[in-house]
């Protein structure tokens, strides 16, 4: 570990690496943002309990995994980004379980486990992040969710205690949950139960569901899934249409002209303008239909600050 670093980082035993002002763009689908103050990628689950066995109380941690669901405001990330996206990368069978750690990407996960002859776990495919950010958001598609799957997770607190907890001690819902106790902690893996059945019909799955989303999403420009969650009994897509929203533009972000739910970033979009974008659909659903939309996806980090 580099010497340089703030004391409560100082520890030889450390075999991640820690990089420092990392811009977020690089490490979220909408290519926008600002910087992380901070940024550990542990070399391991092991080396990831040890850095947080160190790391000093008041320092504010996020974990990210491939930054599918999350917009960090320009003005940056002050604390630690602890990346699980090319470090905790285990994916093995476990008796009748499979065993994933939670930088492992959903279409990693989704091909494992048709190539074991497991079926039900094709929808991750089409979730472009890690197993630990689809557990965060109970991810889910085409009448699948992550946490129907779910046997029990493996987590790491923040004083870096490692547990198993089962799917009791949650709080899950559609894009929600929630531990029942309090405790911060992050997920660091989980042992998931699948159906056996027939291999090649997984893999068609597969790809149909790809084909799907490849005719639907404006997958070719920087985006973060939906923006806004469906609220009970309707569509966020459906609403935003409705209100001639397609199209509309802040700066470098548009609401996608081929799904309405989705922000792409059309021209070096900035987290502000993204923000504001979002805002402003809101704004525009409520006054047309009196329905206040939720957002989905994630915010986090400080404002810039405009002279
Ligand atoms: C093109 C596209 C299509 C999408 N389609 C879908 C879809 O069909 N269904 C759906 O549900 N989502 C969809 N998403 C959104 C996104 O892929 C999911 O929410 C995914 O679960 C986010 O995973 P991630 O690793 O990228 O998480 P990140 O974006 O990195 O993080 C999201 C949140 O999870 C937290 N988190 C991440 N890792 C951990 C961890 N290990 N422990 C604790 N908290 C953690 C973060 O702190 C943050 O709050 C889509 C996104 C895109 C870009």
């Amino acid at each position: 570990m580099n010497m340089s670093e703030p004391t409560q980082f100082i520890n030889a035993a450390l075999r991640g690496e820690m990089s420092h002002d990392v811009p977020m763009s690089r490490h979220t689908s909408w290519r926008a943002g600002g910087m992380a103050q901070r940024m550990y990628r542990p070399a391991d689950l092991a080396d990831l309990q040890n850095f947080l066995q160190h790391i000093a109380e008041e320092e504010p941690l996020i974990a990210v995994g491939l930054g599918s669901n999350l917009l960090v405001r320009d003005g940056g990330f002050t604390g630690t980004v602890l990346l699980m996206h090319g470090a905790l990368s285990e994916l093995r069978l476990d008796g009748d379980t499979i065993y994933a750690q939670a930088g492992v990407p959903g279409a990693k996960l989704a091909r494992f486990a048709a190539a074991n002859k497991f079926c039900g776990a094709e929808f991750f495919v089409g979730i472009p992040g890690t197993l630990g950010g689809m557990l965060a958001m109970n991810a889910g598609c085409y009448g699948g969710e992550t946490w129907q799957k779910v046997d029990r997770v493996q987590v790491l607190t923040r004083r870096g205690e490692l547990r198993v907890r089962t799917p009791q001690e949650y709080e899950v819902g559609y894009r929600h949950v929630a531990l029942k106790s309090k405790s911060e902690e992050f997920f660091v893996g989980a042992w998931l139960k699948f159906e056996t059945g027939d291999v090649g019909a997984a893999r068609k799955n597969i790809k149909a569901l790809m084909d799907k989303r490849i005719a639907s999403q404006p997958l070719q420009l920087p985006n973060a899934g939906s923006v806004f969650r469906n609220p009970a009994g309707n569509h966020a897509a459906k609403l935003i249409e409705s209100c001639n929203l397609k199209g509309m533009r802040v700066g470098g972000a548009q609401v996608s002209e081929k799904h309405a739910n989705f922000i792409v970033n059309i021209a070096d979009a900035t987290a502000e303008d993204i923000e504001k974008l979002i805002e402003e659909v809101k704004a525009k659903v409520m006054q047309k239909t009196g329905i206040d939309l939720h957002t989905e996806v994630k915010i986090i980090g400080e404002h810039r600050n405009h002279e």
